[in-house]
């Protein structure tokens, strides 16, 4: 299998009745061919992203049908302007608007994970608090969505769950009736679910290991994140830290694959090293690293400020032997929105900030295409 014969393939595809195909258009972008598994992007306009379904799925069929393919799994990347189009790749990657909440959205993941409903299980960890995990972490959820996947975020950060706080989720979960189920609350799209709508916010809890776990554990299988559909990507905004708690998540929840959240500081000394050493130990991928607050972008002057240098981080990534998915710039705005329950990614689709999260989101996608792990069985204590 090759990326000729896949485009060659998709050169009998037209964009529309009576157009060029979605090849010489220059709609079809980021082709990668790993372990049977074909994954590509077919860049449409935003407001076309519904009408697309079907050329999305044309296309995916088309490709799933070659032989030596598994599995074929094609997105819709929403472009501001159809004549824009351009490879996006984690340096160069088109801005393009969130998709509507509502959009259908039927992509086929390459998963083997057994939970009912979710395809793909990311963890968004890092290796202590207060670097942005959380504030990364909705970002990058909505960046996966804008890039035309169904998306959950599960907050399980038990020492300062603040996803109903970033999301501004006010409601409570629902029980389903005749079943210890619960529907999760949608909030711009995604489907949430946070331990702090569970337990009463002024009321310290004492989380024991096990207790924490199993309490976790629960939440990702007892949630209906399926009410709207299968989930293509359920990420999960990890406890900070590398404990026991971490490790046994890690061990216990059926993980595709890990992002650490690191800020440059942590990433030049041994913090950052420690949470990748505790993923390899229980053999899941890291997906990469993420460098928040990586510069300082001056409100005033718009300048970039290299506070740290530059290209640290990069560097420490390929060192150790990780991806390194891209740099998150320390701004205000980011602060602020994040603080206001505001998403960024949302309140400026167009904004430079919402670019990088885009830019990260589809480098994560890159490397989830290549994951065929078998997921472990889940222990519930
Ligand atoms: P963690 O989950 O690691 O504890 P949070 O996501 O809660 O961290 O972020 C801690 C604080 O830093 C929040 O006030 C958040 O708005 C802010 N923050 C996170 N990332 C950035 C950024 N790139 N630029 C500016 N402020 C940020």
């Amino acid at each position: 299998m090759t990326e000729d014969k896949i485009l060659q393939l998709l050169r009998q595809i037209k964009s529309a009745p009576g157009a060029g195909d979605i090849v010489s258009e220059g709609m079809v972008s980021d082709i990668i061919i790993r372990d049977g598994t074909v994954m590509f992007s077919i860049s449409v306009p935003a407001e076309k992203a519904e009408a697309c379904e079907p050329l999305r799925k044309q296309a995916e069929d088309a490709v799933a049908g070659m032989e030596g393919v598994n599995k074929a799994m094609v997105v819709l990347t929403a472009e501001r302007a159809p004549s824009a189009q351009q490879p996006s790749s984690p340096s160069s990657a088109p801005k393009a608007a969130p998709r509507a909440p509502s959009a259908p959205q039927q992509q086929k993941g390459p998963s083997h994970i057994d939970i009912a409903g979710v395809r793909q299980i990311i963890a968004v960890s890092s290796a202590k608090g207060g670097v942005g995990k959380s504030t990364t972490a909705v970002n990058l959820a909505l960046a996966l969505q804008a890039n035309g996947l169904k998306v959950g975020i599960l907050d399980a950060d038990i020492y300062g769950p603040s996803i109903p706080r970033l999301l501004k989720i006010t409601d409570k979960p629902t029980a389903v009736a005749n079943s210890r189920r619960m529907n999760p609350i949608k909030a711009y799209g995604l489907m949430a679910m946070s331990i702090g709508l569970l337990v009463d916010p002024d009321t310290p809890m004492v989380w024991r290991g096990p207790m924490a776990v199993s309490a976790l554990t629960q939440m990702i299988r007892d949630v209906n994140w399926d009410v709207e559909g299968k989930l293509d990507v359920l990420v999960v905004d990890m406890p900070p830290g590398t404990g026991d708690i971490q490790l046994t998540m890690a061990q216990q929840v059926p993980l595709s694959g890990s992002v650490i959240v690191s800020t440059p500081q942590d990433l030049a000394l041994i913090d950052a090293r420690k949470g990748i050493a505790m993923f390899r130990k229980v053999n899941i991928p890291i997906l990469g690293i993420v460098e928040n607050m990586s510069y300082f972008s001056c409100p005033t002057c718009g300048t970039r400020h290299d506070i740290f240098g530059h290209g640290g981080a990069h560097a420490t990534a390929t060192e150790i032997g990780v991806p390194f998915l891209g740099e998150i710039p320390l701004h205000m705005e980011i602060r602020e929105r994040s603080d206001a329950g505001e998403p960024i990614i949302v309140a400026e689709p167009e904004s430079d900030h919402t670019a990088v999260y885009l830019q990260i989101a589809n480098a994560m996608m890159k490397q989830i295409a290549g994951v065929t792990r078998p997921a472990p069985a889940i222990v519930i204590e």
